[in-house]
């Protein structure tokens, strides 16, 4: 993008009737106050519950911000969506597959069970598929695993992310059904016998700090082909983009995942920190911040914003209606008088 391009597209951002879309939703569901933080680890409980964050990065590069975009919390499972991509980067979708299936489950996300026939864990977004994921990770010790973990979140997001050592250590220290799970797997053949350092990598994988703009520029690289809309940078190798969005649609909202298909039909991940990452494909990327979880362990504000995203605009995958708004246009201003 030329400098007068992107200065453009920060006036609009600035003054889009979008904003005021975007301001309202959030005055709307700041009032919901429905679900509880997550409490499986003290460090989680510390989040404030009225935090409220909306961010959209559009394919063109414009970002809206709205409420607590810069407050930081931990991606947790919204990770296992952008290593999945690294893991395909670095061994291609067939030997991937060998390892980590794409199957959805209706079990709960941590749910130690392999698929009966394969062995292989069902999918990449329940925690056996991560880790199974997570040591598909190339480097030859765990700093450099790390290091390229950290590399890979940098190039989507475009600034560096620091791990919360704190919880970090927390996860590390109480992971038993993780740690299960991964045995488990190396019984199979299905990970490599590092797994104390896999285990290491995960949990820090999931303790990345990130905020709700981060997540929306996640989710705008994915829509936008693997290229940062802002920076122009490639995060992902263009042939996985498509698979890592369709496990992100079957699979990515925990057991809600199939109600969250039908009824918002975004690609998602969500994390019990409370984000929720969601692609439309082609259009712009949505990041949610608030960690009032439901009993699925999704962001419950989160929730109601990506609904109502989809349906004002007419962003469900399979949508062939006329939405309610007409998306460029109100980026734009010339759907003022509507808003
Ligand atoms: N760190 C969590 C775990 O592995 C991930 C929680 C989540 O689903 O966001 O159990």
């Amino acid at each position: 993008m030329s400098d007068m391009q992107s200065l453009a597209s920060s006036i609009t951002a600035v003054t889009s009737p979008f904003r005021h879309y975007l301001h309202e939703l959030h005055e709307r569901y700041q009032a919901l106050n429905d679900g509880a933080v997550a409490d499986y680890i003290p460090e989680l409980t510390l989040a404030k519950p009225e935090w409220f964050g909306i961010c959209v990065v559009t394919k063109a590069g414009q970002v809206f911000e709205i409420g607590d975009c810069d407050q930081l919390f931990t991606i947790q499972s919204i990770s296992k969506a952008f290593v999945y991509g690294l893991a395909l980067e670095d061994h291609g979708r067939d030997y991937v597959n060998s390892k980590v299936s794409v199957e959805p489950t209706g079990e709960a996300f941590n749910a130690i069970v392999l698929d009966e026939k394969t062995n292989r864990p069902y999918n990449p977004m329940v925690n056996a598929g991560a880790i199974a994921t997570t040591d598909l990770v190339k480097g030859a010790n765990s700093t450099e695993r790390l290091k390229r973990m950290l590399a890979m979140f940098k190039r989507y997001t475009g600034r560096d992310h620091d791990i919360n050592v704190p919880i970090f250590l927390s996860e590390k220290a109480t992971g038993f059904r993780n740690r299960a799970m991964a045995y488990l797997m190396l019984n199979f053949g299905m990970v490599s016998d590092r797994v104390d350092e896999t285990l290491d990598l995960y949990f820090q994988q999931c303790s990345i700090m990130v905020t709700a703009k981060d997540l929306a520029m996640l989710s705008a690289t994915l829509a936008n082909g693997g290229v940062n809309p802002v920076t122009g940078e490639r995060a992902l190798d263009e042939r996985y983009v498509q698979d890592v969005i369709s496990v992100m649609l079957t699979c990515g909202m925990y057991d809600g995942s199939g109600e969250w298909a039908y009824r918002v039909g975004m690609p998602a991940k969500s994390g019990v920190g409370g984000g929720i990452t969601a692609v439309a494909p082609n259009t712009l990327g949505v990041g949610t911040f608030s960690p009032l979880l439901d009993a699925k362990g999704n962001s419950a504000r989160g929730i109601k914003v990506c609904e109502a995203l989809s349906h004002d605009f007419g962003l469900h995958l399979f949508n062939v209606a006329q939405p309610a708004h007409d998306l460029a246009e109100c980026i734009a201003g010339n759907d003022a008088d509507n808003w």
